[in-house]
């Protein structure tokens, strides 16, 4: 049995509020119980909205908290050399292709199919660009045209066969098709769905404890898996803290910051306190 090993992997692009803490506690006090590590990532591969002094003061509010990891973190934006890789084992299987549209055409395209709201994005990418003419699309590619790398993931289940994954609420979750996902960006050769399918490998991630937003991302990552012959970890989604008006905890939505709580006068067990509330324990 390998040691168990959890990890909590934040965006630096806000200060963390109790929804983070939360989660970060539960990945945590996992971890501790069975006599496990605990790994602290930063995802921080999106530099439009990521920033440092968002990681600097992650890593001091959670030590605040009293959470210790393994060092060293590890920054996403510095391991793209092993993203790349990955990126070309997947190329060799026949499984990736350019993506030309823009996110406006995207919606255009969806709005025109009359498609139903699904996928973890309320829309599934129609597949425009899986069909395109080889000739255009090296062409496309010659004259610079920017392009995602997106996977066919019809093709990759294929290659793969039926493929499921382990929920500590839901039991086994059998693979469904999402829509074509993005591999590797426009901007930077790499994309949220590869980079964290990759680091929980080379990590040793044995549970993935992480927000139930999350979910649907997992089919995803079941298939990267799969397809670079990865071991899958076993997954614990779980539920999201609500405010008053039962909106999802968010910067954005004015969710008050572990800063402010701490600046406030709260100690660490008193938000360990908040955080139990409502959780079913590990
Ligand atoms: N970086 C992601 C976020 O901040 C979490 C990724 C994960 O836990 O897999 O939402």
């Amino acid at each position: 049995m390998s040691l168990v090993t959890t990890r909590f992997a934040p965006s630096p692009t806000g200060l963390l509020h109790l929804g983070h803490a939360c989660s970060a506690l539960l990945s945590f006090d996992f971890a501790c119980r069975r006599g496990g590590r605990f790994i602290l990532r930063i995802e921080d591969i999106d530099a439009g909205r990521c920033r440092a002094e968002f990681s600097s003061a992650l890593v001091e509010d959670l030590t605040w908290l009293g959470l210790t990891w393994r060092e060293p973190i590890r920054y996403q934006s510095e391991c793209l050399g092993d993203y790349s890789s990955a990126l070309d084992i997947l190329a060799n299987q026949g499984v990736l292709y350019p993506c030309f549209c823009t996110r406006r055409e995207i919606m255009e395209q969806v709005a025109a199919s009359g498609q139903a709201p699904h996928g973890a994005d309320g829309w599934v990418y129609p597949g425009t660009c899986r069909s395109l003419d080889a000739s255009l699309r090296l062409g496309r590619m010659v004259s610079g045209a920017a392009y995602a790398l997106r996977l066919d993931v019809a093709k990759a289940l294929a290659v793969t066969g039926p493929l499921r994954w382990y929920d500590k609420s839901q039991g086994w979750v059998p693979v469904v098709l999402p829509g074509d996902v993005v591999l590797a960006r426009k901007d930077i050769m790499t994309s949220y769905h590869l980079a964290v399918t990759v680091d929980d490998h080379i990590q040793g991630i044995t549970h993935v404890i992480r927000g139930e937003d999350l979910f649907a991302a997992t089919h995803v990552h079941r298939l990267l898996q799969a397809l670079l012959g990865l071991a899958t970890p076993e997954y614990w989604h779980h539920h999201l803290l609500v405010d008053g008006q039962g909106r999802r905890l968010a910067k954005r939505d004015g969710a008050v910051s572990l800063r402010q709580m701490r600046q406030g006068g709260m100690t660490p067990e008193m938000v360990r306190r908040l955080a139990r509330c409502g959780w079913d324990g590990v």
